[in-house]
């Protein structure tokens, strides 16, 4: 008698790797599944864009699994994540947990009656079916291995057609895709196995980091001659935009009008200026580190002194006042005011604070101030989705609007229109900024909606359309509030340097806001604008040539300029600072005087 025994199949590497993404995809991933399908049912995104989504999860699930195709290593290595890939799937979707640095953190620290007390009937009946069967099932099957090369070109190819899939789904839908990520937050964190490994990743890099001793740098530092402490205090603010991109500035090009408050103002505006990173977390600790965007890195710039550290060293009072997620660490030392969590109308609300509140704090702030002092105002600019809620309605110049966090239901019109709206509020902070900054100034600044919009839409409008009257508030010292007339009463040598961190994408080559890998980043998301304004007395006692500042605006730079010429521009001598960096140093009058 003859007892049939089950042959066992036999499939290629390539095979195997893209069965174990399907069923990672589709077995281990419910609580992300259901967020998508609940955003789907509420309208949130379109059928078309959860296939989509499909297609890219599959797509980039099979790119993390293919360096995993070697033979000897493929299969245990594939039983490893579909156990861990199971038991994570428990604990999302039983206890609703995401899996980040701090989950993996708990679990790696927690002793042997803890990790009992998590044990129980379903956890391990959950990682059995979703995890041991199929491990089981990838034992049995055979695999048959090419010689070495074909192996390589055969996963090659598969890398190709995932990466194909991958920008096809982007192209296709990734307004959808990049709305959907933004309004639901927990999606990276319970998309499984990606978020295990992106977890595990971070968790090394903290425990890495956790260890690296703090490195000072520019010991040495102190003012040199030109700024030596005179008659009146110096104020130097350093904005740092949100999401501004240059190629919305008419100063740069634009056909809009979005800055028309700022073209009145003597600036010198840099229109070729490169970002550090395409993320505010990236870009802003790059911008105030020594370290460049070629040797920039999160953790060692962390434990290292950075450019407000510097400039306390030269006897700088230093304050940071936030309107968007805070100074990142980098204001440590410093003095820091956030002003985000503000609750009070009209300048406040549900979806955070209008950048009117960092002018208001300004107002309080400058008369007060009696000592040499660098203000770094992080604006809350342009940041996406929400482009609506960062300007008043009277800024609504350019119509229709998109009023709603989710970018899929509006046309790309309506998103740049809205878009739009908020440069032009920000164009106008930055005005008042300035005219807070200098008694001399005098300049037309319109102020009723009429007006903006008539001004703003200047150069689109057909030749016959009634011409714009002219702005009729000038803005005029009798006219100024109280704590302005004291801001006039008590001057100071004051300059300002604003400059974006990061640009963003609002439709262009189907990509929407911003976080592109730098690598394939397009211009849009990471050409800043970059302007600098001087008082006339804090350039008597600079000493900068503002023509010759002006001729090399258009040449290329980059954030890596910024740490240099804040020291140079604040007169800051330490052996850190490289002169080739400072954009200031070839107009600098005073060096050149100096080295007559
Ligand atoms: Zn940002």
């Amino acid at each position: 008698m003859k007892i049939a025994i089950l042959r066992r199949p036999t499939f290629g590497a390539n095979v195997v790797l893209i069965a174990a993404a399907i069923y990672l995809v589709a077995a281990v991933n419910g609580r992300f599944w259901s967020l998508v399908f609940d955003s789907a049912a509420s309208g949130g995104i379109s059928a078309l864009a959860v296939l989509a989504v499909a297609i890219a999860l599959l797509s980039l699930t099979l790119l993390m699994l293919l360096p995993l195709g070697l033979r000897w290593v493929m299969k245990p290595a594939l039983v490893a994540v579909l156990i861990l890939a199971a038991g994570a799937a428990y604990f999302i979707s039983d206890y609703g947990a995401v899996i980040d640095r701090h989950a993996l953190a708990s679990v790696y620290e927690s002793d042997a009656r803890e990790a009992s007390e998590w044990l129980s009937a379903r956890m391990i009946w959950t990682i059995a079916l979703y995890g041991l069967l199929p491990a089981a099932l990838l034992c049995w099957i055979k695999v048959e291995w090419q010689p070495v090369w074909r192996e390589a070109w055969s996963r090659f190819k598969l890398a190709a057609l995932a990466l194909f899939l991958l920008i096809g789904a982007a192209l296709v839908s990734g307004k959808d895709i990049a709305s959907l990520l933004r309004n639901n937050m927990a999606l990276r964190f319970v998309v499984n196995p990606y978020s295990l490994l992106t977890a595990q990743l971070s968790y090394l890099d903290h425990a890495r980091s956790d260890q690296m001793a703090w490195t000072s740098i520019a010991l040495d530092a102190k003012r040199a001659a030109p700024l030596l402490a005179g008659r009146k205090p110096i104020v130097v603010i350093l904005v740092i935009g949100e999401s501004a991109r240059a190629s919305s500035l008419h100063l740069n090009g634009y056909g809009r009008d979005t800055d028309l408050e700022l073209q009145p103002i003597p600036l010198v505006n840099f229109s070729h200026v490169s970002s550090c990173g395409t993320n505010t977390a990236t870009s802003l600790p790059c911008m105030f580190s020594d370290l460049g965007r070629k040797y920039y890195d999160d953790s060692t710039a962390k434990h290292r002194d950075n450019l407000l550290d510097v400039l306390m060293r030269a006897n700088y009072d230093v304050l940071w006042l936030d309107n968007n997620t805070g100074s990142k660490g980098l204001a440590k030392h410093a003095t820091e005011r956030n002003l985000a969590n503000g609750t009070e109308p009209p300048l406040c609300g549900n979806e955070g604070c209008l950048d009117e509140v960092l002018l208001a704090d300004l107002r309080q702030t400058l008369p007060t101030i009696s000592k040499d002092t660098v203000i770094v105002v992080h604006m809350l600019g342009s940041h996406g989705p929400a482009y609506y809620a960062r300007y008043p309605q009277e800024f609504a110049a350019f119509t229709p609007e998109c009023r709603t966090n989710e970018l899929q239901r509006c046309s790309d019109v309506e998103i740049l229109n809205t878009y739009d709206n908020s440069i032009l509020y920000t164009t106008h902070i930055l005005a008042n900024m300035i005219g807070l900054l200098d008694n001399q100034l005098s300049f037309s600044m319109p102020t009723s909606l009429s007006e903006r919009r008539c001004l703003a839409r200047r150069g689109q409008v057909a030749a016959d359309a009634p011409a714009c009257t002219t702005p009729s508030t000038p803005v005029n010292p009798s006219a100024a509030s109280p704590s302005e007339q004291n801001v006039q009463s008590k001057p100071f040598d004051a300059a300002l340097l604003f400059v974006s961190d990061h640009g963003e994408s609002l439709g262009e080559h189907g990509l929407y806001l911003h976080g592109a890998p730098y690598a394939i980043a397009p211009n849009e998301q990471t050409h800043v604008p970059m302007m600098f304004w001087t008082s006339a007395g804090f350039n008597a006692r600079r000493e900068l040539d503002l023509n010759c500042l002006r001729q090399a605006s258009s040449k290329d730079y980059s954030h890596d300029n910024f740490f240099h010429s804040v020291l140079g521009l604040t007169a800051v001598s330490t052996e850190v600072y490289r002169s080739e960096l400072d954009l200031f140093a070839p107009c600098d009058r005073s060096s050149a005087a100096s080295a007559n």
